[in-house]
């Protein structure tokens, strides 16, 4: 079992992540504000791809400590989805929102 006062600590490591992540999406997606001329629309296209691909990577990250948060309401917080042993809490540590455990780490993409 974890410590509940981990967990606690973990929650709120959590709620802070998801906060900045959100404000960091809104504001990124205020960006997109470019002039309509031809070059103008050519740049912004580059500029919304890369803000996509970023964005992305965000809002996974994001749905991850959405779980993760879940998983703490659930009380199943820091164990492994694969096979039900405690994950490490150096690693949960280093990943608040980690599903499984160091050996089964890769299944995660
Ligand atoms: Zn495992």
């Amino acid at each position: 079992m974890i410590d509940k006062e981990f967990i606690a600590k973990q929650k709120k490591v959590i709620e802070e992540s998801i906060e900045k992540f959100e404000e960091e999406i809104g504001r990124n997606s205020r960006y997109s504000d470019y002039g309509s001329s031809e070059d103008d629309n050519t740049q912004e296209f580059e500029v919304m791809e890369e803000k996509q691909a970023l964005k992305q990577s965000e809002q996974k990250e994001l749905a991850d400590l959405k779980l993760a948060l879940k998983r703490i309401d659930d009380g199943v917080y820091g164990v492994c989805l694969k096979c039900a042993s405690t994950i490490e809490t150096g690693r949960l540590k280093a990943y608040p929102s980690a599903a499984y455990c160091a050996a089964h780490a890769n299944l995660k993409e």
